[in-house]
């Protein structure tokens, strides 16, 4: 029996790209001699997609697409992908083919080795502007440090065996973040660099304060070390008022005290500030708290082929 492969492809408003996807894909995974499926994950696109992958299935029974009632955003589409997938394998891409399909031989190759992970990673970032690469180097090394995974150039793209995809899908959690969670399950992996191609057609799909919301949501459900951030500050301003307090003594002992009127109001909108920051984060934590409490599901299928 030979292996089933499973390509799983979260698109929203592709319409543009998923023959040429489809198509391109097709021919390198035909060339491993192995069964295939496509899985598209349409997440609510208001454009064609769900008709180009159905117009894609009448010619050619395995290609499947279940669609979102509305945009649940990648990560849900990529788990509505698992979720779907038979395949004793599967490989997870991006619909703009910025993840080159000429490197499935190399990971089907490595995970036929042995690996049960086979993980892409960015050799370049492609044509990305300088404070792009700066804020996606903040997100993950802040990231890394606080999960304790290495997550530097990780990337969706990836080659999974169905021991791993039977793990990840059995997480109850409501807001999965699948990159961290795809290292985070451990298993034997191995990496495979690959150069991030242009997007061909469309737009990226993502906007700059989006991209900064999506950071900080994958940081704070992903680990809980910001919240030890308040405990930092506060040990620092204990340091730091004991010195205070012991200049204002001596000043006081010396008779040289001043009105201090300046330091005063400095302390004050320093403390004030850094309550209200540690506030924030622990807001942050009792809403992701709120969203898993509510235990929703991750996505509502409306159709599917
Ligand atoms: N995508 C998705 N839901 C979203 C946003 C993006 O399924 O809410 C898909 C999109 O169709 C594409 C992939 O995720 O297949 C990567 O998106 P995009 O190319 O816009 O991101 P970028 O490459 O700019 O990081
Ligand atoms: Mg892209």
């Amino acid at each position: 029996m030979s292996d089933l492969i499973s390509v799983i492809i979260p698109a929203f408003n592709e319409e543009a790209m998923i023959k040429t996807a489809y198509n391109e894909i097709r021919q390198v995974i035909i060339s491993l001699n192995v069964d295939y499926e496509f899985i598209f994950v349409d997440d609510g696109s208001s454009d064609r997609t769900f008709e180009e992958v159905k117009e894609v299935s009448l010619e050619d029974s395995n290609v499947h697409c279940v669609s979102f009632s509305r945009n649940f955003g990648k990560e849900s589409a990529i788990f509505a992908g698992l979720k779907e997938s038979k395949g004793n394998c599967c490989v997870v891409m991006d619909c703009d083919l910025q993840h080159p399909a000429n490197v499935i031989p190399e990971m089907y190759r490595l995970w036929k080795e042995g690996y049960e992970i086979v993980e892409g990673v960015k050799k370049d970032r492609g044509k990305e502007s300088i404070l792009y690469r700066l804020m996606a180097k903040i997100f993950y090394s802040v990231i890394s440090r606080c999960s304790n995974i290495d997550l530097k150039d990780a990337s969706d793209f990836v080659l999974m065996d169905r021991i791993v995809i039977d793990s990840l899908i059995s997480f109850p959690e409501a807001a999965p973040f699948f990159r961290g969670l795809s290292r985070w399950v451990g298993f034997r992996s191995v990496k495979v660099p690959f150069e991030v191609s242009e997007r061909r057609f469309g737009n990226s799909k993502w906007s700059k304060a989006g991209l900064f919301k999506y950071a900080i949501h994958n940081i704070t459900i992903f680990s809980a070390d910001p919240l030890q951030l308040v405990t930092v500050m506060g040990v620092l301003f204990i340091i730091a008022s004991i010195f205070l307090g012991g200049e204002a003594l001596y000043r006081y002992f010396t008779q040289t005290a001043l009105g201090g009127f300046t330091t005063v109001i400095g302390l004050i909108l320093l403390t004030g500030g850094i309550i209200m920051i540690s506030l924030g984060i622990i807001g942050l934590y009792i809403s992701k708290i709120y969203d898993e409490v509510k235990d929703r599901p991750r996505y509502i299928i409306e159709k599917r082929i």
